[in-house]
């Protein structure tokens, strides 16, 4: 089993944007990220990161009236 989540671009903006995490540092990223997701789910965190930045949660363009997550959202409680 996995120990850790590996904090890529994907990972750092979305939890950035969605509030799960204030800091930029990966490893610190990385450490709001385990308190806050169960351990059974530290295995596919990457690939929902991925899969939602490249989809949805896009880096210039987020595509949040479409978004399924934006009630949890804080970027668009208070950008959108
Ligand atoms: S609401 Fe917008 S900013 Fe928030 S996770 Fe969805 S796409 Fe990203």
């Amino acid at each position: 089993m996995l120990s850790g989540i590996a904090v890529d671009t994907h990972c750092k903006r979305i939890s950035n944007r969605i509030g799960l995490s204030k800091e930029k540092d990966p490893s610190k990223i990385e450490q709001d990220l385990l308190k806050q997701i169960d351990k059974s789910d530290y295995k596919d965190v990457n690939h929902l990161f991925i899969w939602h930045g490249r989809y949805t949660c896009k880096s210039q363009n987020p595509l949040c009236e479409k978004c399924t997550i934006k009630h949890m959202c804080s970027h668009y409680k208070n950008n959108v």
